[in-house]
C-alpha cells in the first residue's frame, strides 16, 4: 500500500530522517513508534504532503507520489490537537468538507449521518463542541477526516490530550473502525503500551532511522537490538 524507500529529511543543516525504508501492507494498522523527537511527525507529514521530501521516494498503491499535492493523495490525517471550528455543530464539522466541494445538503446529511453511527455521534450532531467530551471531540475529529473516504488513514498522537481511562477505551473503539472502514491506518505514537495493543505491524524509530520494523511479537521476543528490546521492555 505504501513504501518509503531512503527517505530523507533535512531542517536546514540537520538531517532528522535518515534514509527510512518502510513498508505497510494494505488494510493493516501499522505503528510508528519512539521516543519523542525521533522524527514520527515528520514521517507523517511527509506521507500527507505537508513536508517536502529531501530524499528518497515515497510509493502509495505503487505510484510514486513524492510531487503529489497533499489533496490529491486521498489520505486524511488527525492531529493530536484537533481544532473544530467551535460555531458550527457536530454535523457541521464533519460535513464541512463536503460543502466546500457543493455536495448537495441531502447527500451531505446522508454521509454525516452514516459517519456519526460509526462514530456513535447520532446523538450529538446538533451540539457545538463546547458541549461534548474530549473523547467525543476526538471522535468528531475521526469523522471529519474519514467522510472523505480516505484510503490512507494517518493518526499522529490522537489520543494523547486524553485521560487515560478515555485513552483506553479509545483504542479499542479505533481499532473497531479500522476494522470496519477497512482502510490502511499508520499511527504514530511515543506510548510503547499503545502500539503493542494496536498495531499489525510496528515500526520502531529512533533518532531518524528504523530501529526495527515487523509484527508485535517478533520484536518483543526477538528484538534486533538494545534500543528496541529497552523500548519494548522485552523480558531478559
Ligand atoms: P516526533 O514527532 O517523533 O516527536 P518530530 O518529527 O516532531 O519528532 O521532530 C524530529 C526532529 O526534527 C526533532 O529534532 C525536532 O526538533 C526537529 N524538527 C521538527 N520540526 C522542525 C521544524 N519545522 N524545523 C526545525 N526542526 C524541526
Ligand atoms: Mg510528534
Amino acid at each position: 500500500m505504501i513504501t518509503l524507500r531512503n527517505v530523507r529529511k533535512f531542517y536546514g543543516a540537520l538531517e532528522v530522517i535518515k534514509g527510512v525504508d518502510i513498508t505497510v501492507e494494505d488494510g493493516e494498522f501499522a505503528v510508528f513508534v519512539g521516543p519523542s523527537g525521533c522524527g514520527k511527525s515528520t514521517l507523517l507529514r511527509m506521507i500527507a504532503g505537508l513536508e517536502g521530501i529531501d530524499g528518497g521516494d515515497l510509493i502509495l498503491n505503487g505510484k510514486r507520489i513524492n510531487d503529489v499535492p497533499p489533496d490529491k493523495r486521498g489520505i486524511a490525517m488527525v492531529f493530536q490537537s484537533y481544532a473544530l471550528y467551535p460555531h458550527m455543530t457536530v454535523a457541521g464539522n464533519i460535513g464541512f468538507s463536503l460543502s466546500l466541494k457543493k455536495v448537495p445538503e441531502a447527500e451531505i446529511r446522508r454521509q454525516v449521518d452514516a459517519v456519526a453511527e460509526i462514530l456513535q455521534l447520532t446523538d450529538y450532531l446538533d451540539r457545538k463542541p463546547a458541549a461534548l467530551s474530549g473523547g467525543q471531540r476526538q471522535r468528531v475529529a475521526i469523522g471529519r477526516a474519514i467522510i472523505k473516504k480516505p484510503s490512507l488513514i494517518l493518526f499522529d498522537e490522537p489520543l494523547s490530550n486524553l485521560d487515560s481511562a478515555l485513552r483506553v477505551q479509545m483504542r479499542a473503539e479505533l481499532q473497531r473502525l479500522h476494522r470496519e472502514l477497512k482502510a490502511t491506518v499508520v499511527y504514530v505514537t511515543h506510548d510503547q503500551v499503545e502500539a503493542m495493543t494496536m498495531a499489525d505491524r510496528i515500526v520502531v524509530l529512533n533518532k531518524g532511522v528504523v530501529a526495527q520494523q515487523g509484527a508485535p511479537m517478533e520484536l518483543y521476543h526477538h528484538p534486533n537490538n538494545e534500543f528496541v528490546a529497552t523500548f519494548i521492555g522485552s523480558p531478559k
